[in-house]
């Protein structure tokens, strides 16, 4: 489960995150929603370590341990998967093996035995034919001249292969047309199941068509203002955000 508990954090000394409470319990998938500027990238970033963000209060932990006191790399290795809203493009790197170094990583860190490269094809292509991908998706390097569709595509074929407790994606912005927000859609209902917990940001409602939240909670400058069933997120793109500025 995770717990985040009056996390408040700063960017060039401006306070971003006011206070934010949230528990996702595990096998639960809570979307967060809000205006623009209201602070949900971010608490993306804040949860994934990036650098220039400072936190100044409040913990965050996730299975009792403390996910901020530890480095973005082992937040892997404890089971949590970051999905970036800009995934990097890696020249000279091969998808297949950088898929794969990721998950050994997280493999030694469960104990489970690594995956040699046979192995672990067999089981990217079955991921990849489950997710209704194109073959060639893992022969390419890291990103490189892929579609923001197919960059999509590939952060959910590694979520897929990671199998993590805990996926955090941040769906901000540009770029996501209606198959992309499918695709997001499918990877994380696949992987949904009691030893799972989702925070999805976005603020397309049209995604929580096809991944039906457990909890959906507004975020307006830097605090969770109001939180609700499914149906807040209707009612919200109904009636907008007026009305919902923290106190
Ligand atoms: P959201 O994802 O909800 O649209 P963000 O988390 O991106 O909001 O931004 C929250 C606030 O932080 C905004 O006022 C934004 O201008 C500010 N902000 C974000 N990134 C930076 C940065 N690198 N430097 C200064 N201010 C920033
Ligand atoms: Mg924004
Ligand atoms: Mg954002």
């Amino acid at each position: 489960m995770l717990e985040i508990k009056g996390l408040t954090a700063k960017i060039d000394d401006k306070e971003i995150l006011r206070g934010i409470d949230l528990t996702v319990p595990d096998g639960e998938v809570h979307a967060i929603m809000g205006p623009n500027g209201a602070g949900k990238s971010t608490l993306s970033y804040v949860l994934s370590g990036r650098e220039g963000y400072e936190v100044t209060g409040g913990s965050v932990l996730f299975n009792g341990r403390d996910l901020l006191a530890i480095e973005p790399e082992e937040r892997a290795a404890a089971g949590v998967f970051l999905a970036f809203q800009y995934p990097v493009e890696l020249p000279g790197v091969g998808n297949a093996n950088f898929i794969r170094t990721a998950l050994n990583a997280v493999r030694r860190a469960r104990g489970e035995p690594e995956l040699d490269a046979v192995a672990f094809l067999k089981e990217a292509r079955s991921a990849i034919k489950a997710l209704k991908m194109p073959d060639d998706m893992l022969k390419r390097n890291v990103n490189v001249g892929f579609s923001g569709g197919e960059k999509k595509r590939n952060e959910i074929l590694q979520m897929a292969l990671l199998k993590p407790a805990l996926a955090l994606l941040d769906e901000t912005d540009s770029g996501l047309d209606i198959d992309a927000l499918k695709i997001v859609a499918d990877g994380v209902n696949a992987l949904r199941g009691p030893r799972f917990s989702a925070l999805v940001i976005t603020h397309y409602q049209r995604l929580l068509d096809h991944i039906v939240p457990d909890r959906v909670h507004v975020l307006a400058a830097g605090q969770i203002v109001r939180s609700g069933g499914p149906e807040l997120a209707l009612e919200l793109e109904a009636n907008g955000y007026a009305g919902l500025e923290a106190a």
